[in-house]
């Protein structure tokens, strides 16, 4: 008989293990429900700066409506699961209603950080009209309708989300201000003096930076007017957007008895400590790690859809490496691993060339790349990420790998598509094979469906290699 999948979320990862389990055939063990917070279909988060910038839902869609019935899905939108009885095998949603399940997987993602702030707040505890989340679909058509050109916006947060709001805002028109408490800019990312390139490349954007300052209130009656600073300056601001980090959403599982630390814990086969119930996600901590990047998200539904219908009953899964890059246009970032040395014998390596405002940094331990920082060099992002992943011993020469590209022979298949790992020749190979438009090629190797960076390489590599006469659209 089929069992009842009860998944409750549905952003990235519950999408994810959708994809992995239909690919697995997993209808026939499972009847799947997902419940989602949100009202909207799966879309693909990572990309969600484009609707800031004036896009709509439906460009970043990654499961319409209609994907759930076609595939056998049961979707409740909007329906928020309020908590879980693990003996019972049921699970409660917001409107009081109950649903059995045989087993259930949570995939409810993170929340941002709200810090305290005075004055944040109107009487009934709504953050008051200007100021905005960074986390979904609404938060960013609610954001972009209130933006105006040639008003102010503050950004609180000098990471990887907080620079692509205020990105996405500068493009709108608004004087926009990067407020960072640490030091420097993705100090989480990068040392001081990475950090320092970041800032003068985003100065250059005309984006203004103010570090080492810690905002402790809003100011405005009705609605924000401005930014309170520690230091008693009030920064001006019509819209304040809050980018200050992220916190996994496993409220509902330590309430309904689930073992939680910084998130759901769970063990290599994503399993809790409760029997029937699974973690995936920015909400699953495995191995002490908490994950805020899809990359090891994507290897954990693939163990969970390997697990769940035992088409691989091997399959475990042992922690993830991570890359990180910045998507905002005109700052090339990435980051890999270690950002510094831990032990004595590890090596660093650094090449600053300050004229062109390019920092590369690595790490390097046993002759193997632990970490690389990189500002103002994308071409080498995808070299370093091949020697972080594969962890084979670098050249004796660092600088080999660092300023001349790959020399190794997995070279003659650069990566492309960092997220998904999918090489040139994949994408070549696609095309010849009558792929000859993005979403095709997408369609075929996932290149391009992760954060979108590689998107132009893919287009210039179907203008190369698909016969002239097809043409090429990149939409
Ligand atoms: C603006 C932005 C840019 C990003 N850029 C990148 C990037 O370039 N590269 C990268 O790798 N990552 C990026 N990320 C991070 C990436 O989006 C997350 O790692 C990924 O979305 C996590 O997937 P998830 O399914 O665990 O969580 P989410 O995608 O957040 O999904 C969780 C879902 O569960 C729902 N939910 C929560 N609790 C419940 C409940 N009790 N009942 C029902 N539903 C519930 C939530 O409403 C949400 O829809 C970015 C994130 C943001 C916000």
């Amino acid at each position: 008989m089929r069992k009842r999948l009860a998944i409750i979320g549905n952003g990235m990862a519950a999408g994810r293990l959708l994809d992995e389990l239909v690919r697995r055939d997993a209808g026939r063990h499972f009847d799947i429900a997902v419940f989602g917070e949100e009202s909207h279909g799966c879309y693909n988060r990572i990309l969600l700066g484009r609707v800031l910038g004036g896009g709509t839902a439906a460009d970043i869609m990654l499961k319409p409506a209609g994907w759930y019935a076609d595939s056998g899905v049961t979707f409740h939108a909007g329906v928020m699961v309020t908590e879980l009885d693990g003996p019972g095998r049921k699970l409660t949603t917001a409107d009081g209603r109950e649903f059995p399940y045989d087993v259930a997987v949570f995939a409810t993602g993170s929340a941002p950080f709200v810090p305290p702030l005075d004055g944040l707040r109107t009487a009934d505890g709504t953050p008051k009209p200007g100021a905005f989340l960074f986390r979904t679909v609404d938060d960013c058509e609610r954001m972009r309708a209130y933006a105006r050109p040639a008003s102010s916006a503050v950004v609180l947060g000098g990471g990887l989300l907080g620079l692509e709001a205020a990105k996405a805002l500068s493009d709108l028109g608004m004087h926009v201000t990067v407020v960072h408490q640490p030091e420097w800019l993705m100090n989480q990312q990068l040392d001081r003096p990475g950090g320092e390139f970041v800032r003068r490349a985003v100065e250059r954007l005309g984006i203004f930076v103010r570090t080492g300052a810690s905002a402790v209130g809003v100011v405005g009656d009705e609605k924000v007017e401005g930014v309170v600073l520690r230091s008693g300056e009030v920064v001006p601001a019509d819209l304040f957007v809050i980018a200050a980090g992220v916190r996994p959403r496993a409220e509902v599982a330590a309430a309904s008895g689930v073992p939680v630390k910084r998130g759901v814990v769970v063990n290599d086969l994503l399993a809790t400590a409760v029997p029937g119930v699974f973690a995936v996600g920015e909400c699953a901590e495995h191995a002490g790690v908490v994950y805020g990047v899809v990359p090891p998200i994507w290897e954990q539904c693939q163990v969970l859809a390997d697990v769940l219908t035992g088409a691989n009953p091997t399959a475990r899964y042992r922690g993830s490496k991570v890359y990180t890059k910045l998507k905002v246009a005109g700052v090339e970032v990435a980051s890999m691993g270690l950002v510094e040395p831990q032990f004595d014998a590890d090596e660093v390596i650094q090449v600053i060339e300050d004229r062109r405002g390019i920092y590369r940094k690595l790490v390097v331990r046993d002759g193997k790349l632990v970490g690389a920082s990189l500002v103002g060099d994308g071409e080498a992002a995808a070299t370093l990420a091949r020697w972080f992943d594969r962890g084979g011993p670098l050249p004796p020469n660092r600088l080999d790998v660092l300023c001349t590209g790959d020399v190794s022979p997995a070279a003659a298949d650069p990566e492309v598509c960092n997220c998904h790992h999918v090489g040139e020749a994949a994408i070549v190979a696609a095309i010849k094979d009558g792929c000859t438009t993005l979403p095709m090629v997408s369609a075929a190797t996932r290149a391009g469906t992760g954060c979108g960076s590689c998107r132009g390489r893919v287009a210039d590599l179907i203008l190369k290699t698909a016969p002239k006469a097809n043409g090429v659209h990149s939409t």
